[in-house]
């Protein structure tokens, strides 16, 4: 009797030590219900810096204060653009694996250029537009969400939502769930694809019926008062762009008013009402999709547009910008809140980065006596154009220049019997002789070297092989391509490359560091944190120092 009674209680004890095992998992204990991307678009990393002493308690403040903040975190590759900036900290690695080489890019098989997500053999949903024949086909690596997809036998959901098709799609992977994007003009809706779907989900349409986005066509003056602004350019100044309809680039905009000039509900892309009308659409996303509901974690990435609109058309250093990330700062909070609503504060991992930085208008900083200029691609294409003709007798060895990218056509070389090697080394020694020039690489450098610092690697990073030109053109520093007005990006240079980034939340402790890291990182770190797959190229690693580091 005794004996029984011992082996009872040993099988009792048995299966509670196993139960326990089993609800505290030693590999990923800190699992959370939902992983969170937020993306700004176009945030340089001294946005957060500048703008501090303006930010309320529970946006910005609150993730640096409660979570992990890497100040040197930097693109390693160029172009920094849009597409190839979501698509590599979601995919973890750069172009030159991920296929993404720009946002638009001239396709030697097809002879055609092409747009990232444009797909022709998918039709629109929630519109007719076009802008709806959207997926994410041209991408060849999956995304951290896709291998959450995979590991969790799809029970994991994934929805991206942005203002910009390509900053849903991408970081949402090929298997998401769903994937969300704006389309403006006098529709002012958030539409998808039959990539996804046949028709929106109920809550969506409920959504765009509603007279919310409409509701923001107003005023837009400054959150705070103006005269406070003191960390920008004055409100008027030569380096704005501005809207068609009204003559200065000042406060207060009356946007009901400029719409008919500004693209209709287009306008509000441009205004700091672009990401709120986002935010808004987020927190109806968490109630919609019932995202963190179960034990399988979701992803949820969010792309904020706003930013970069009202940067490329006013200038890093105006006071569009400064009101757009006050106002970006409380749609933050907002979100947060209703995170913490729905999922639980401590429930769910969330992460913020940008996509690319943005720098200086070169006028501005040429009137402060920075170096700095412009560059203009289709009289460089025209001029070289000229150059091979009079030195080969042949107007057709180029087919394409673009993204400061020379692709020869292929057929008309061979046939002229000219070698490849050559034809780039000529043309590399033409180009450096334009002032803006700053450094040239071929394709046989690049395929025959293997650079490990400096711009060459980066442009190495941004090299595909497949789909790259064969002669890459790197400008110099605060040089664009870009009108005289209005801020841009795109190149290798610390403006471009430097992006804020903070974790927070579930299994993130409290800390920061200088330690320079690359956006390629996250994906990775957040593999890691899940205990799932990195995504299928990942070349970057593990943010071990926040990872190993105790929870305080
Ligand atoms: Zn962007
Ligand atoms: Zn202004
Ligand atoms: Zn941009």
């Amino acid at each position: 009797m005794k004996r029984l009674i011992i082996c009872l209680l040993l099988v009792i004890q048995f299966n509670a030590g196993k139960a326990q095992t089993n609800t505290n998992h030693p590999l990923n204990p800190d699992k959370p219900k939902l992983v969170v991307g937020v993306v700004v678009d176009q945030m340089r990393y001294d946005y957060l810096t500048r703008f501090w002493d303006k930010f309320g308690d529970d946006g910005f403040k609150r993730l640096i204060r409660e979570g992990y903040n890497f100040k040197n975190n930097n693109y390693n590759y160029v172009p920094t653009y849009t597409a190839p900036g979501h698509t590599s900290i979601y995919t973890g690695t750069t172009p030159e694996n991920h296929g993404i080489i720009s946002n638009g890019w001239y396709d030697k098989f097809e002879k055609a250029e092409v747009y990232c997500t444009q797909d022709s053999d998918v039709s629109p949903v929630g519109t007719k537009s076009s802008a709806g024949k959207m997926s994410p086909h041209r991408m060849n690596a999956t995304t951290v969400a896709d291998e959450n997809r995979l590991f969790t036998q799809f029970k994991g959901k994934t929805i991206g939502i942005s203002l910009k098709d390509r900053g849903a799609i991408l970081p949402a992977g090929h298997t998401a769930n769903a994937a969300y994007w704006f389309n403006g003009y006098n529709e002012g809706n958030f539409i998808s694809s039959s990539y996804y779907m046949d028709k929106l989900p109920d809550w969506v349409e409920t959504f765009n019926k509603s007279e919310k986005v409409k509701s923001y066509l107003k005023s837009w003056n400054t959150l705070q008062d103006i005269e406070t602004y003191t960390e920008s350019g004055s409100d008027e100044n030569a380096f704005e762009g501005g809207f068609s309809g009204k003559e200065t680039a000042t406060f207060p905009y009356d946007l009901k008013k400029l719409s008919s000039k500004n693209g209709d509900l287009d306008i509000l892309k441009s205004t700091p009402y672009g990401n709120s009308i986002l935010a808004d659409f987020a927190i109806a996303t968490l109630e919609g999709e019932d995202l963190g509901e179960d034990d399988y974690t979701d992803f949820f990435t969010v792309s904020f547009s706003s930013t970069d609109y009202i940067g490329h058309n006013f200038g890093v250093d105006s006071k569009e910008v400064e009101d757009a990330y006050i106002r970006l700062d409380v749609d933050l909070a907002r979100l947060l809140k209703a995170l913490d609503k729905k999922v639980g504060a401590g429930n769910y991992t969330l992460f913020l980065t940008a996509d690319h930085g943005g720098g200086d208008v070169p006028s501005y900083l040429q009137s402060v006596r920075v170096p700095g200029g412009y560059f203009d691609e289709l009289v460089f294409e025209k001029d070289l154009k000229e150059f091979l003709k009079d030195n080969y007798k042949n107007e057709d060895l180029i087919e394409n220049v673009s993204n400061y990218q020379v692709f020869f056509n292929y057929k008309e070389v061979l046939k002229a019997d000219i070698d490849f090697a050559e034809l780039e080394k000529v043309i590399a020694h033409y180009a450096l002789k334009y002032k803006q020039v700053n450094k040239v690489f071929t394709r046989t450098q690049l395929e025959g070297t293997n650079y490990t610092s400096g711009l060459a690697s980066l442009v190495q990073n941004g090299f595909n092989q497949k789909r790259s030109g064969d002669v890459v053109l790197v400008l110099d520093p605060a040089t664009i391509t870009y009108s005289k007005t209005g801020s841009t990006h795109g190149s290798g240079y610390s403006y471009d490359t430097h992006a804020p980034l903070i974790f927070f939340g579930k299994g993130i402790p409290h800390g920061s560091t200088t330690k320079p890291n690359e956006a390629v990182d996250i994906a990775p770190t957040i593999s890691s944190l899940l205990g799932i797959p990195m995504p299928n190229s990942a070349t970057g690693k593990p943010l071990y120092e926040m990872l190993d580091s105790k929870k305080d």
